[in-house]
């Protein structure tokens, strides 16, 4: 079902979006340190990077000629069928002449009406009604807006908070952005932001967890902290929660503790606190599962969910926002949900994503997201037993970090440099460097596509273990 009625009411204004304070945590994409030879025509410089002439599967082809193992989904998680999927494109075609675009307050169509309830039908109960964005940052937006919705239908206009975590990544738009807890992204930004948003620990149960602390202990730790921090605040003017299930960009990969969810969820139940889940990079079916919390929460459903990258498969650019029945029924009550784009529910997009999500459950690759991910964390553990800067091989389904020694002094990071020196060797991967409560975390992260095969996982841990071997013996 979809979340907005067709035509948009027009109720009352929202107060200004909430936003962030500062916070420590340094995480940058490895290659920063790249700088482009000559101009570009494009803002964002292209110049220093590889040019591709052609894509197929998990295999790039560069306009030299190199062929390049695809270890990363395009590089951000994103192209979970690979490149090439001939069923994908037809159905992209298929709709384009059946009709290309609908301006959703103007027009209904069903195909966005189809895959909201595809999905809500496989949340377990969790979710009831969708809609479709355009990015992540978009889906992240749009559910701050949603939560502030929510309360003042509720009648609680005075809740206003939004609490986070550090470190932590939601977006690059302005309210995702202050949500959000990543210095080097925001601080320019920081005057344009709304300060009504906290940020608490984010879970890093092995680096920050008290020697003897199990990890249900290290959980309740951090559940006491966030119910500290919401007393502080004042119990009626925070308004949500929000988390990855799994943290990505922020953390180099990071599932949660054991028991972190229940005694989070415990928490914001007590003070009436709406959880919000970003799935925008570990949802739809990276960790093995089509939402992320259903791997790693522990029965913990969220009351909005957002989701994005692997959802188009790199082949649109959809995200979606998705609700349970508690924020839907209020949602409705009031009227309309106030969240309106050109292109929203767009439905080339939704029934490119409809395939996508189809072809993922007939060809059963949840299993395989599940199985090539052990092979993944036990190859690349057994590969790396005997190289002492592998600090941590660690992940959930194809979504995997392998954390180097940060305390190696290097300009570029170490990061920045096995990423550099695996594309040499002919494989794609993402580097993050960045400084945790003072700790340098070095990490690679893998997130092959769905499709990947026992051989290509092999490969991938052939050549990333010999890029990392090259780069330290270099030093
Ligand atoms: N939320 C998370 C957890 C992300 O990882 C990202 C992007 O990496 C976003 C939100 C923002 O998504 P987008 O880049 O599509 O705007």
């Amino acid at each position: 079902m979809l979340l907005q009625d067709p035509q948009l009411g027009t109720g009352q204004p929202l107060p200004t979006p909430p936003v962030a304070h500062p916070t420590q945590a340094e995480v940058e994409p490895a290659s920063k340190e790249d700088s482009p030879a000559s101009p570009s025509a494009q803002l964002h410089h292209t110049s220093a990077q590889p040019l591709v002439a052609a894509a197929d599967g998990l295999t790039f082809i560069l306009s030299t000629g190199q062929v390049v193992l695809d270890a990363i989904s395009g590089g951000a998680a994103v192209s979970c069928l690979g490149n090439g999927n001939a069923e994908v494109l037809e159905t992209m075609l298929k709709q384009g002449k059946q009709m290309a675009y609908a301006y959703h307050q103007s027009l209904g169509h069903e195909i966005g009406e189809k895959l909201a309830e595809w999905l809500c039908e496989r949340s377990d109960g969790a979710l009831v009604a969708g809609a479709f964005l355009n990015s992540g940052s978009e889906a992240m937006e749009a559910a701050i807006k949603l939560v502030r919705q929510y309360w003042v239908e509720c009648g609680r206009p005075e809740k206003q908070h939004i609490i986070a975590r550090f470190p932590s990544y939601h977006g690059n738009t302005l309210g995702a952005l202050g949500v959000g807890s990543i210095p080097s992204r925001r601080d320019i930004y920081k005057p344009l932001l709304c300060d009504k948003i906290h940020h608490v620990t984010s879970p890093q149960y092995k680096r920050l967890s008290k020697p003897g602390e199990s990890e249900e202990e290290y959980s309740a730790r951090l559940a006491s902290e966030l119910e500290d921090t919401i007393l502080s605040i004042g119990p009626d003017k925070v308004m949500a929660f929000f988390a990855e299930p799994v943290v990505g960009a922020a953390l180099g990969v990071m599932p949660p503790p054991k028991g972190y969810f229940p005694a989070i969820a415990a928490v914001c139940k007590r003070y009436d606190i709406l959880l919000v889940m970003d799935e925008v990079m570990s949802g739809s079916g990276r960790v093995g599962e089509f939402f992320a919390h259903q791997a790693v929460a522990e029965g913990v459903k969220p009351d909005v969910l957002a989701m994005a990258k692997g959802l188009g498969g790199g082949y649109v650019t959809i995200s979606a926002i998705m609700v349970g029945q508690k924020v839907a029924n209020k949602v409705r009550q009031g009227g309309q949900w106030k969240n309106s784009h050109t292109y929203q529910n767009h439905p080339i997009n939704c029934a490119v994503a409809q395939k996508v999500m189809e072809i993922i459950e007939r060809d059963d690759l949840l299993s395989n997201v599940r199985a090539r991910g052990e092979q993944l964390i036990s190859e690349m553990t057994e590969a790396t037993r005997d190289i002492p800067s592998v600090v941590d091989i660690r992940g959930k389904g194809l979504f995997v970090g392998v954390e180097l020694d940060g305390s190696i002094g290097l300009k570029p990071r170490i990061a920045a440099r096995v990423k550099e020196q695996a594309f040499k060797n002919g494989l794609l991967v993402m580097g993050l460097s960045g400084t945790i409560d003072g700790v340098q975390g070095e990490t690679i992260v893998l997130g092959p596509a769905y499709t990947v095969t026992e051989e290509q996982i092999s490969e991938i841990v052939r050549l990333l273990a010999k890029s990392i071997e090259e780069v330290i013996e270099a030093l």
